[in-house]
Parts: C-alpha cells; sequence; structure tokens
C-alpha cells in the first residue's frame, strides 16, 4: 500500500463513520475543510450553503473542479447491514458502510488524489479544485449554490462508476397528482366521489403515456411512488389523494413537460364529481449554515457527446492506468452534475465503487479501486486543468 493510500482509506474511514443526512453535514464539512488544510490545499473555505472548497494552485488557465458530495441516505435498520453500517470497517480487503460508494469513499479519493499534484515538480497548468457539497440526495441545494456563483469549464462528478468514464445521465423531476372527491362514511360509497376510482385509472394507464427518447439514454420513464391521503381512519372514503411520481427525463424534456403530458391523462381519467391536478411541488430547504433555498424537486438530464474533446483528453489521460476505454456510458441515476451542466460546465463522471451499491445495505468498495481513483484523479487533474 503506498502511503497516500493508507492515508486515504483512514480518512474514508472516518468520513464513514461521521453521520451526516441532508442538511446535517456541519461535523462531515469540518472533516473534510480539516484533512484538505493539513494536506496543504489552498483557500480551504466552507462557503454560505455549507460546501468545503480547497484549492490546489496552478498557473493562469482555465480552472477545473473536482466534485462530490458531503451527505448521504438514510441508512434503515441496522440490523440488515453485514458490518455496522457507520463502522468503516474493513473486510476483504473491502472498506463497509454507509457512503462507502456514495460518496465518502469517491470524496476521499478525489481530496487525495488532487493532492498528489502538490508533489509534482511542476504545478498544473490551471487551479484544481476539489469540492463536496451539502444535499445532494435531495435535490442538490449545494450545487445549485455553488453553480451560481462560481465557473468551472470542466468537472469530474466523483459518483461511483467502478472508475470508468461517464458523460451522462437522466435528469428527475417530482411530479404529485392530486385528486379530490367528496368524503362520505365508507358504509355508503354510492354517496361520495371516491378519489381512488380516479386513481386506479390513472395507474392502470400510466404505462401507456408516450415518452420522450433520446439517442444515448434512451426514453423518459415515470414510477408512481408515494402516496397520502387526507384521512387517517379506515371507515371514510378520503375527499384528498396525493400520489407521487417520479419522472425520469432523457435531455431536451422538462419537468414542465411532463406536467402537461401527466394534466392531459388526468382529464381524460376523471369521474364526475372529481378533480385532478398534476403539480411540480416547490419545497424549502435550509442548509446546516441556514441558507434557504426554494427549489422545484428536480435534477436536469446532460448528455456529452462521445467525441467531445475534454472526453477524449481524460481518456488518454486515463488510458496508462484503466486501459483503452471504446465507449463512454452513462449513469443510471442522477448527480450534481445536472445543476452543473444547466450551468454551462462539462461534466465528466469517474469514481471508485459498484454504483448498483449505492443506497444499499451492501454498500462496500474494494480498496484497489480506491487505489486505482487516486491514480485516475490525479491523471485526470495533470491532464485537464488549463486544458482549453
Ligand atoms: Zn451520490
Amino acid at each position: 500500500m503506498t502511503a497516500d493510500l493508507d492515508r486515504c482509506v483512514d480518512f474514508a474511514q472516518r468520513l464513514i463513520r461521521t453521520e451526516g443526512l441532508p442538511g446535517d453535514e456541519q461535523s462531515t464539512a469540518e472533516l473534510v475543510r480539516d484533512e484538505m488544510t493539513a494536506l496543504g490545499y489552498s483557500d480551504v473555505e466552507i462557503d454560505g450553503a455549507g460546501n468545503v472548497l480547497g484549492r490546489i494552485p496552478g498557473g493562469d488557465r482555465t480552472p477545473m473542479m473536482f466534485n462530490t458530495h458531503l451527505d448521504h441516505v438514510d441508512v434503515g435498520d441496522h440490523a440488515q447491514w453485514p458490518h455496522p453500517p457507520f463502522g468503516g470497517e474493513i473486510h476483504d480487503d473491502c472498506l463497509w458502510g454507509r457512503g462507502a460508494v456514495d460518496i465518502k469513499g469517491p470524496l476521499a479519493a478525489q481530496v487525495y488524489g488532487v493532492a498528489r499534484l502538490l508533489e509534482d515538480s511542476q504545478s498544473p497548468a490551471g487551479d484544481v479544485w476539489v469540492s463536496a457539497v451539502v444535499q445532494e440526495e435531495i435535490g442538490g441545494v449545494g450545487a445549485r449554490f455553488m453553480a451560481e456563483s462560481r465557473h468551472f469549464p470542466v468537472v469530474i462528478i466523483g459518483e461511483p462508476s467502478r472508475n470508468q468514464l461517464r458523460r451522462g445521465h437522466r435528469g428527475r423531476s417530482l411530479l404529485t397528482v392530486h385528486i379530490t372527491g367528496r368524503s362520505v362514511h365508507a358504509s355508503v360509497p354510492e354517496l361520495g366521489v371516491s378519489p381512488y376510482d380516479v386513481l386506479a385509472k390513472v395507474l392502470s394507464r400510466l404505462p401507456e403515456l408516450e415518452m420522450a427518447q433520446q439517442d444515448d439514454l434512451g426514453a423518459s420513464s415515470v414510477a408512481p411512488t408515494l402516496i397520502r391521503t387526507d384521512q387517517t381512519s379506515s371507515n371514510v372514503i378520503p375527499a384528498e389523494i396525493w400520489l407521487d411520481c417520479d419522472w425520469r427525463h432523457v435531455p431536451g424534456e422538462t419537468g414542465f413537460d411532463a406536467q402537461t403530458k401527466l394534466q392531459e391523462l388526468l382529464d381524460e381519467c376523471l369521474v364526475e364529481g372529481a378533480t385532478a391536478e398534476a403539480v411540480l411541488p416547490i419545497k424549502e430547504l435550509a442548509t446546516w449554515t441556514g441558507h434557504t433555498a426554494r427549489m422545484q424537486g428536480n435534477n436536469p438530464a446532460y448528455i456529452l457527446p462521445e467525441d467531445h474533446a475534454a472526453l477524449n483528453v481524460a481518456r488518454s489521460a486515463l488510458e496508462p492506468i484503466i486501459g483503452p476505454t471504446d465507449s463512454v456510458g452513462t449513469w443510471n441515476f442522477a448527480t450534481d452534475g445536472g445543476h452543473f451542466s444547466a450551468a454551462g460546465m462539462v461534466c465528466i463522471g469517474f469514481g471508485p465503487g459498484d454504483e448498483g451499491l449505492a443506497h444499499t445495505v451492501k454498500e462496500h468498495v474494494p480498496i484497489e479501486q480506491l487505489e486505482t481513483a487516486l491514480d485516475g484523479n490525479a491523471a485526470l487533474a495533470r491532464a485537464l486543468a488549463g486544458a482549453d
């Protein structure tokens, strides 16, 4: 084990042992800040939203940024985990725990991989920034905040990709179907208007919706997820139902497009006395520093062309480490890359860990992949900083 792999793994373990659901990332942010400072990063700061940034100074050509996030998803029932979710334990040469792949393993590999540039005889042609943002898991408050005030021509998104390059993903919108009827005692259903009658039609016809298509990312999709009613009594027909729908977009389609399409279906499913509306809910979120944001629960889609110049530079830089990359794939899930892309930045994905393990009780990353990611991140920083 090289000395910095050893320290990188130790840092990833300390990150996993530091809990931080969205909105509660202060301890993780301070840990990342202190690690960057100890490693010799310049201008290490925590910004107004609670994001952490640090810089490896380079020449006056274009800067770039490496990006991951500070938060993680809930661990659920601890008993379901083969190893403690906040243990950061190592078994069979793999690091286990919540965040091992999403995203504390990749975060540690970015912080340590890019820090290798401090040992180079020549500084990079442009500044290399490393950042870890808040609330990625609930819509990207931190990334949106950062994209408003800073611009980087190229951003490396460290979400897990088994150390392969990624060039985009579908976007996401949360849509809520709100159906109203007329509430009555459940013993006389014929006197009321049940919103379930509308809901049943909507659910059965959702798969008929014609979905937008895109060559690289396939089709958009929609999936009903959560359901709520205005009732807590099981002997009353509710007056209102809310059904959350998770809509995944291909590039070019927006939440408003989805809303229009869904509303047309709702209009066709109405029964007499009922109403149905497709809503894009606005939520208000506060970060641990007190910054607040009102926003839709959406992530934009993005896709880079396979022959994009920055992607070609990344391919060549990684070839000595991971071998030739014939075709660059996409992620199944949305990332903060959507927000940075929407602000005009070129986002390239590269991170250790199997993305299929993210958000599961089997989350773990082979140490070997962290080692490759250290090499890969250092190579990407040397090749892409200032490569305009
Ligand atoms: Zn993530």
